[in-house]
């Protein structure tokens, strides 16, 4: 554990210098202990803007699910949190959420060495993930169950209670964040809960079971299994004894995942899956110059590896050229840089094979005739960096136009009408945001109403907070994080029908 913990790093130099303080959990947290894998196998995490190597971390497998499967369903049986009194689970929790804010630059910290992202945009996700813990917390004992309108000769209720065995699957792309957005709801609602970290990101995870036992959440009922998706992220889904999946990451991957529930015990899959956001901006918009600086953001933050990313931006033609251009003047103040610096806007790239991949989608784009206007080449090393990189005169056939990329690549339509627009931002087997700039309240309510997507930002890009349920339609999902909704998910109806005697 860090020293330096509760001091707040300032400058690139405070940020170094708790990094060099760190020490590293690197085992996993299962029945309440630390332990290797039970193969005595590792992994290497690698701090992708320098190239070094973080730790070696334990490689779970089927041996180290089935332990946690064990230890989770015998916390769950012997009731010590799942039938706990609300308000004391409650309790645990905000104890839970308050260690975080303690430890809140060290926590960032580790998400930033291990993915690259910038420290800043790491404590913003800090922020996020305390707010949700909380949000998830104070709701617990404020969940009401429901009396069904019966007759007289009966008095019906209709009970919640939790599933059992959650299994959460999370990326790496905001590993504590997601991984709040699973385990708080899932927690608060009674169940015991194994989370899989992206084994691109473990770090965070790891210190976040040893705060998760230090506030009293009891043997069991929290685990952790660092590994590789198809060792101990596949036995996790094929388990008999999980109750329910629920995964953020790839659309591939949900799709093996909902396969495994059917081949197991038909256990509840909620997914969160990828994305290819259109941002749609009219011509009669205000401020074209703050719309453009959205734009880019909605698609450079967090170096565009953001499953929301507003990757496909369709811009009316009367106005396209000129807004184009401001968005370039935008990009170029959203270099990469020194992820401990605070003042970069982006970070470095995951790892070789996700640099390599955003490097292919590029050129992809160029042969198939996209006009590339910014951005393109891989920075020189050490450390994976792409700066913003800008196509204009995009169609939905190009394969920039259509996939996923995952960073930082922004293809921009440009459409004649209101119709063509909507056809154009509902052309995708995703369906996970959508924006939309407009002054016209006819317009907004319109086009809101018929884009197919999870959630629509009007006049702003990513706004949100705890209260309301983020997830997608289409290929995107079907799970729905943060909000009521969230917990409610994680629990069963349970129906009572009791016959009175007149
Ligand atoms: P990924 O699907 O490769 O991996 C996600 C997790 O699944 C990891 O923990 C991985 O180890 C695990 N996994 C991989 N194969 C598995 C298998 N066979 N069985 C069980 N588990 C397996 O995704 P990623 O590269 O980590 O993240 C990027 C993707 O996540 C993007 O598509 C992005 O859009 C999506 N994402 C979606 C949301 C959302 O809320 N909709 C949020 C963030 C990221």
């Amino acid at each position: 554990m860090s020293q330096s913990t509760n001091e707040s790093p300032r400058t690139r130099d405070d940020w170094h210098t708790l990094a060099g303080s760190l020490s590293l959990e690197t085992r996993a947290f299962i029945d309440d202990v630390f332990v290797d894998a039970v193969s005595g196998e590792t992994f290497t995490t690698v701090n992708p803007a320098t190239g070094e190597v973080l730790a070696e971390v334990a490689s779970c497998d089927a041996a180290d699910a089935e332990a946690a499967v064990t230890s989770a369903r015998a916390a769950f049986a012997r009731g010590g949190w799942a039938r706990l009194a609300p308000a004391k689970r409650k309790k645990a929790l905000q104890r839970l959420a308050d260690l975080m804010e303690a430890n809140k630059h060290e926590l960032a910290l580790l998400d930033t060495l291990d993915m690259g992202k910038p420290v800043s945009s790491s404590l913003g996700d800090m922020a996020g993930a305390i707010a949700c813990i909380r949000y998830q917390a104070e709701c617990i004992d404020k969940l009401y169950g429901e009396v069904a309108p019966t007759g007289e000769d009966a008095l019906a209720l209709v009970l919640r209670e939790p599933l059992g065995v959650v299994a959460a699957i999370v990326p790496w792309n905001f590993p504590l964040m997601m991984t709040a957005w699973k385990i708080a709801p899932a927690l608060a609602a009674g169940n015991s809960v194994i989370l899989k970290p992206s084994e691109k990101s473990p770090l965070s995870a790891l210190r976040l079971a040893q705060l998760a036992r230090e506030a009293g959440i009891p043997t069991g009922v929290f685990q952790v299994l660092p590994g590789f998706g198809h060792t101990v992220g596949k036995a996790l889904a094929l388990s008999m004894e999980v109750d329910c999946l629920t995964f953020t990451g790839s659309t591939a991957v949900g799709k093996l995942l909902m396969q495994y529930a059917g081949e197991s015990n038909l256990k509840r899959v909620y997914l969160e899956c990828g994305g290819k956001s259109p941002n749609i901006v009219f011509a009669d918009c205000k401020d074209l110059d703050k719309v453009a600086s959205h734009a880019a953001a909605a698609i450079f933050h967090n170096q565009g590896e953001v499953c929301i990313a507003g990757s496909r931006l369709l811009v009316e033609n009367s106005i396209r050229e000129e807004f184009v251009e401001r968005v370039l003047k935008a990009a170029e103040t959203m270099q990469p840089g020194d992820p401990l610096d605070p003042e970069s806007f982006m970070g470095a790239i995951v790892d070789e094979t996700q640099h390599r991949r955003i490097l292919d989608y590029i050129r992809q784009g160029v042969e198939e005739g996209a006009r590339l206007r910014t951005g393109g080449q891989a920075i020189d090393g050490p450390g994976l960096f792409i700066p913003p990189t800008v196509f204009d005169g995009v169609t939905p056939a190009m394969t920039i136009g259509r996939e996923e990329v995952f960073g930082p690549v922004l293809a921009v339509f440009g459409f004649d009408s209101e119709e063509e627009a909507i056809t154009m931002a509902n052309d995708s087997v995703y369906g996970l945001a959508a924006g939309l700039w407009s002054q016209d309240i006819d317009r907004i309510m319109r086009v809101t109403r018929r884009l197919q997507s999870g959630q629509v930002f009007v006049n702003n890009w990513a706004g949100g907070d705890q209260t309301t349920p983020f997830g997608g339609v289409k290929q995107s999902g079907n799970g729905r994080d943060k909000s009521l909704h969230a917990q409610q998910e994680y629990s069963e109806l349970k129906s009572v029908w009791i016959s009175l005697a007149p």
